[in-house]
């Protein structure tokens, strides 16, 4: 694994002064942290998300402008949805990252987020091909489809949108199957993602709750990280991971809406956190976005005002992800500022 990245700085170093596919900056202010929640008394209008259909012709789309895309149905889902995998191609020199989104139907903006990259990549621009000379890129988006569809083999009434469910069709939660694979969803990760790339990093990303603070300042946060917990994980994974954490945190943490704490994640291998870096030896982050577009509790549901924002937080982590392990500057990522990160406290009821 560690040659592979150390060819990647050789060959990537000279070529990525510039900015890889700049985004838009949002201002914080009323879409930023302390903007909006949901808060009872805004219309839920998911709709404006990308249903499955949608995504599927997205990514239909994608593939055939592009020369570099391959797209390929890994499995099916419980209700025999096709999963998807966007991948941009495997040269055994580079290094490869998978990014995963939405194991919870409901944590929507992660696809949204993922389909904005995707659409990038498919584009012709000397930079993207520098990237994808540099870079094995994987982004599974959506594996929970059948959440994120509400088509689900149980009641959701208790949901406050009533349109996401967190668990897949048989009310299983994904990230708690990774050990197991007792589901189609994540059986169909395993041995048709992990196990064929061998990523050597992974992005996991989630939403949650609208009132996660930075510590106890009282400031709500745009989103939280955390890196492989389980004592069992390899020294060096885990370094590698809070160096991916770090690429991440800083380019967050420059933005004007940005405001990062440290996720309060278990230790337990069922996690794909905790579970790949144990068994593949990936080094994993999770991102964790602020707001949900449904749950059971009110509390963590937002509704779409702050949607712009929080949709280029993830662009802007998985780009500058890309950026670094082209480059090789990863290599170099200060871990230090994980040891003074406040962890994630919580001003909801
Ligand atoms: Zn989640």
């Amino acid at each position: 694994m560690k040659s592979k990245v150390l060819t990647a700085i050789v060959s990537g170093v000279l070529l990525l002064s510039g900015t890889f596919l700049t985004g838009n900056t949002v201002l914080a202010g009323d879409n930023g942290p302390s903007g909006p929640n949901y808060g009872g008394n805004e219309t839920i209008k998911n709709e404006r998300l990308h249903s499955y259909d949608e995504m599927v012709e997205f990514l239909e789309k994608a593939d055939k402008r592009s020369e570099a895309l391959e797209l390929e149905v890994y499995g099916q889902s419980v209700q025999g949805r096709d999963l998807y995998l966007a991948n941009f191609g495997i040269d055994e020199d580079n290094p490869t990252i998978l990014f995963l989104t939405q194991q919870h139907g409901n944590e929507t903006l992660t696809t949204e987020g993922a389909l904005q990259v995707i659409k990038h990549l498919t584009s012709n621009g000397k930079q993207v091909q520098e990237i994808l000379n540099n870079v094995n890129v994987l982004i599974a988006p959506r594996l929970n489809v059948d959440g994120a569809e509400g088509d689900v083999n149980f009641s959701l009434e208790d949901y406050v949108a009533g349109t996401h469910t967190r668990y897949n069709a048989n009310g299983v939660d994904l990230n708690r199957d990774h050990v197991e694979r007792n589901q189609p969803e994540t059986k169909a990760l395993h041995q048709n993602v992990l196990q064929k790339y061998q990523p050597d990093y992974m992005i996991d990303l989630h939403h949650q709750g609208t009132q996660t603070t930075l510590g106890d300042t009282g400031e709500l946060v745009s989103g939280s990280i955390l890196y492989p917990t389980n004592e069992n994980v390899d020294p060096e994974v885990r370094e590698q991971s809070k160096q991916l954490g770090a690429v991440v945190y800083n380019a967050i943490d420059s933005k004007g809406y940005g405001l990062i704490s440290k996720y309060p994640g278990s230790n337990k291998p069922t996690i794909s956190r905790n579970g790949l870096a144990l068994e593949y030896g990936i080094a994993t982050l999770l991102l964790e976005v602020r707001g949900m577009a449904d749950h059971w509790y009110e509390d963590y549901v937002l509704g779409q005002k702050s949607n712009g924002y929080l949709i280029q937080q993830v662009v802007t982590a998985m780009e500058a992800s890309l950026k670094a392990l082209a480059d090789g500057s990863i290599q170099s990522a200060d871990t230090s500022f994980w040891e003074t990160l406040p962890e994630s406290n919580y001003s909801g009821e």
